[in-house]
């Protein structure tokens, strides 16, 4: 299995399948993997690895020529690892929030476009960092979005119960669609199930060098 399966999943037993090595470091392959491969603005999902009594620090998981996820670890001989089985553990909070804030992104591309009456294509930089995301665009393109009642539709949409569905291209695995209420894109990240998960948000808006980028961030609940 791996994070496509199950996004929900935090922990997992499995075994060490085969190490690579790119660019001179050692990467590790596991049968199975819940760690997120860093991808469409996404970050690389971080935990750790326990095999025997040792617990190794995952730094990055990376996708390999294939498509496949591999991962950097702080262990100094991973060829010794091998054929080991091997405990799994997510650093839950940090991919939950990434969960969120990437859903969000998508919403407020969407709303934009809603905003505007027109398509847009894919922002210049979507980026997602621990605690907040943001969407950039040309200023041109967007000058008129009011951001104010962006914040105000998106979390309008937020607290609806609205489901979000992905599912893969049918001739290739890798390549995966998103899918909430009317809205239907091309990603392969991770999202939450429901919308309601997010809680609500807060968004803002700066214009710089012709540029202008839309960003949110999760408001603590209670
Ligand atoms: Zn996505």
């Amino acid at each position: 299995m791996n994070y496509y399966d199950d996004n929900y999943c935090r922990t997992i037993d499995t075994v060490v399948a085969g190490m690579k090595e790119i660019d001179g470091q050692k990467a590790l392959e596991l049968a199975d993997t819940i760690f997120y491969a860093q991808g469409g603005g996404q970050k690389s999902d971080r935990g750790t690895l326990t095999i025997g009594d040792k617990t190794y620090h995952v730094l990055r998981s990376v996708k390999d020529e294939n498509g496949d996820p591999i991962l950097f670890t702080d262990c100094e001989n991973p060829e010794e690892l091998c054929g080991q089985p091997v405990h799994c553990e997510l650093d839950w909070d940090f991919r939950y929030t990434q969960m969120k804030l990437h859903t969000c992104l998508h919403l407020m591309h969407c709303l934009i476009q809603k905003q505007l009456g027109r398509e847009l294509d894919d922002p210049l930089t979507s980026t997602i960092e621990a605690d907040f995301a943001i969407n950039k665009y040309k200023n041109a393109l967007v000058a008129e979005v009011d951001a104010e009642a962006l914040e105000a539709q998106l979390n309008d949409l937020l607290a609806q119960d609205a489901e979000v569905r992905t599912w893969p291209h049918e001739q290739d695995a890798h390549y995966r669609y998103w899918n909430c209420l009317e809205w239907t894109m091309g990603c392969g990240g991770i999202h939450v199930h429901k919308l309601s998960e997010i809680g609500s948000v807060h968004v803002t808006s700066h214009t710089k060098k012709g540029n202008r980028t839309f960003t949110v961030t999760l408001n603590k609940e209670g």
